[in-house]
């Protein structure tokens, strides 16, 4: 079994897997390493990857692309309707108030959401990784931005619950970016020392990613992050686009704003001068032929001029890279270095804004392309017990302050804030509330987020009833950032006390407490965690106890390991530190049922689109099988009519008429391949292939029986 990482890219996707020897990046069909990120539609099949971006501009409609920011959003959300202002596909409003993305596909309208279009592009890249593996792909890593939301990251997990994928964790991306600059990093301060504090800066091709992370042997802590969702290099691509539209208007009288093709064409052509002037300060010429009413158009720029045009790009770059230091609290020279990736860092006007902001050079000590995958693949190594990998600690941060609020209990109404933002991740937080009945919570982002609406989820905690006396009963709530960064109310579980009777019950029960408990204890492969004691909370009875979690699936099982179980111990507000067993509490902690209410697909809608991608996928196979059946038949004619021609291998072993039919039957599949036979089942082509062989064959067995009698060879050169 492989563990891969996978850098799910707006632009494109890298995998990245673990190997014994180190970690490797996956080359996909084409042999490149970054497969764009592009799904498309065609009367037969689906097109996925460098394929759907090469038909890209003679499929315009049913090209999709960009989707990666469209996940786990709704259709009225202001970012969906500025980003669908770009898109030459049909983008519209499901009836839920989703995205529904509509193409043509096997020469009917479909319409899917953007979390299946992201489970193509999953499936695709599955199958690069069981390709160049040779092994089945379950467990992976995939990488999120930092300021994706939770609706964003069910979103992501719900896509890839559709490919089947098995995701250990979802990883902020530059987070995996400081894993696979400190994992091999042999000189990182100690322990005890002060930690080595490296900025890293991700500009990639929608959005701009600056962390602040703190190294120490063996560990690493992301102490805050900086970030604009809306600042990319396709920023750059559309202001340069702008610039050549208005400039052919005036010059060509040509407007390339009423031409979607040629706007996309204008799009691509830009981006190559961009990268272009990356490496080149001179002014460069753009053409294009044949551009809109068959005329070809040509312009040029320089670097400076760019940097004009796009000032308002670079000015939010420069925003948010100060904003590093102030939410990391942290001045320049406290920065050992900054560390770039992400193809817009290529550009030198962005090094040199980085100069500016940290007082040195930006260092490209990373693969800029590849370092999320690796960090990915490496992470989904440390979390999977497939792959041995050196020991590393990674403490994240949750960039967003993160509100609960309860409802009316004793005519109270309580909310308060759980975990401020840049607070550690992945964390859990145990609320202590006293209620007699049933209760929720609700969850909310109480800071600015790149989301329209704060809504977390609410969770309806049940079977809760008073005590035999009437009273209310203790009820623990795990409130939890989890692996995924994602928030949620883990556990909700009741604890019942009673002064110890039994003797032998207590020591039995003493044992299953410290499995418990060892099992509840906080992080231990991850180690470098503190176990805050807090009170908290507006509320006398909000007991607050902080504590930091490994992962979710652990957790769960330890949770409801310690259903129904009575155990001893030291209560839980720890005042009773007594040896004497006999003054011992016995607690009984008993799993309530939640009902939540949050983002993400529903199991029946999960069910349901993972049998559709099903179908499909059995579409694609049985697509391809049809075109192999389709080319075998067409290399065959091909082959055996050059072998058969003058002065060929196969012209001297089989008689002139005979011959001559032969090739006239040659010629004629050839024109039937042309034209009825162009679209026809797998089976018509097999057929006329083994038609074709039972002429064929012979004819090579005779020659290949010549060439093995002694000196064969020899005579046939003398023959010809
Ligand atoms: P995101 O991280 O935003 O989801 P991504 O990971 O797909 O997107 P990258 O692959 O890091 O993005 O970067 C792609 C962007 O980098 C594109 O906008 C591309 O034009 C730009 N880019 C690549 N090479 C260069 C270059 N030499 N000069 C300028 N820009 C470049
Ligand atoms: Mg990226």
């Amino acid at each position: 079994m492989s563990v891969i990482g996978i850098d799910f890219g707006n632009e494109s996707c890298y995998i990245a897997v673990a190997k014994a020897g180190g970690i490797e990046t996956i080359a996909n069909d084409y042999s490149l390493r970054g497969t764009p990120s592009c799904v498309a539609f065609s009367q037969k099949n689906r097109i996925l990857g460098v394929a759907a971006k090469n038909q890209m501009v003679t499929n315009m409609k049913n090209t999709v692309f960009g989707f990666k920011r469209l996940l786990g959003r709704k259709f009225s959300d202001p970012l969906v309707q500025k980003e669908l202002k770009h898109f030459p596909f049909k983008v519209e409003q499901r009836s839920d108030g989703g995205i529904g993305i509509r193409v043509n596909y096997l020469n009917e309208d479909n319409v899917f959401t953007p979390e299946q279009i992201t489970a193509m592009l999953l499936t695709k890249l599955k199958d690069v990784a069981a390709t160049a593996l040779q092994t089945q792909i379950n467990d992976c890593v995939i990488s999120v931005p930092s300021y994706f939301t939770n609706a964003e990251r069910n979103a992501l997990l719900n896509a890839a619950g559709i490919a089947g994928l098995n995701v250990l964790r979802l990883m902020n991306e530059t987070t995996a970016t400081a894993l696979t600059y400190g994992i091999y990093k042999q000189d990182l301060p100690g322990a005890e020392e002060k930690p080595r504090n490296v900025v890293f800066v991700d500009f990639g091709h929608s959005s701009l990613q600056v962390s602040a992370c703190a190294f120490n042997k063996g560990k690493l802590r992301i102490l805050a992050t900086a970030t604009d969702a809306q600042c990319g290099g396709r920023d750059i691509d559309m202001a340069l686009a702008d610039y050549f539209t208005q400039d052919f208007v005036t010059r060509y009288k040509l407007d390339a704003r009423k031409n979607q093709r040629a706007y996309l064409r204008l799009l691509q052509e830009v981006e190559k001068l961009k990268k272009q002037m990356s490496a080149n300060s001179t002014r460069l010429p753009l053409n294009i032929e044949c551009f809109m009413e068959e005329r070809d158009v040509s312009g040029d720029m320089q670097r400076s001029q760019m940097e004009q045009i796009c000032a308002e790009t670079f000015n939010r770059v420069e925003r948010t890279l100060r904003a590093i230091l102030h939410n990391a609290k942290l001045r320049s020279e406290d920065i050992h270095s900054v560390e770039i990736v992400g193809g817009s860092t290529r550009i030198p006007a962005v090094k040199s804004l980085i100069e500016q902001a940290f007082g040195k050079h930006a260092s490209t000590t990373l693969n800029q392309d590849e370092a999320v995958a690796r960090g990915c693949a490496l992470q989904c190594a440390m979390l999977s017990p497939a792959v041995r990998v050196r020991e590393f600690s990674i403490t994240d941060v949750q960039p967003y302050a993160v509100r609960l609020a309860w409802d009316a209990a004793r005519n109270e109404d309580g909310d308060m804030e759980v975990f401020p933002a840049f607070h550690a991740a992945p964390f859990s937080k145990m609320l202590t509330f006293y209620r007699k009945e049933p209760f929720s919570v609700s969850a909310y982002y109480s800071d600015q987020v790149p989301y329209p609406d704060t809504f977390i989820g609410q969770w309806q905690i049940k079977d809760v009833q008073p005590t035999p006396e009437g009273e209310s009963q203790k009820v623990k709530l795990k409130v939890r950032v989890n692996i995924h960064g994602i928030i949620t109310v883990a556990s909700a579980s009741l604890v019942e006390k009673k002064q110890d009777t039994s003797q032998n019950e207590n020591i039995e029960m003493e044992n299953s407490s410290e499995n418990a408990q060892n099992q509840d204890t906080p992080m231990e492969t991850n180690g470098g965690n503190q176990d805050q004691q807090q009170q908290n909370g507006p509320e006398n009875n909000q007991e607050v106890r902080d504590e930091e979690m490994k992962g979710e699936p652990q957790q769960k099982q330890s949770w409801t390991q310690r259903v129904g179980q009575w155990f001893s111990g030291e209560s839980d507000d720890k005042k009773d530190k007594s040896k004497d067993k006999s003054k011992k509490v016995l607690v009984k902690t008993v799993e309530l049922p939640i009902e939540a209410q949050t983002h993400g697909l529903s199991v029946h809608e999960l069910n349901g689109y993972v049998e559709q991608e099903g179908k499909m996928q059995a579409q694609d196979r049985q697509e391809k099988e049809r075109a192999d059946a389709r080319n075998a038949l067409e290399e065959y004619v091909y082959e055996l009519r050059g072998k058969l021609s003058e002065g060929e291998t196969l012209h001297d072993f089989v008689a002139e008429d005979q011959r001559n039919k032969l090739v006239n039957h040659l010629d004629s599949v050839e024109q039937w391949l042309y034209d009825e036979g162009e679209d026809q089942n797998r089976q018509v082509y097999s057929d006329k292939l083994s038609e074709l062989k039972t002429e064929g064959e012979p004819i090579k067995q005779r020659r290949l029986e010549f060439e093995l009698r002694p000196g064969a060879l020899d005579e046939f050169a003398l023959s010809i």
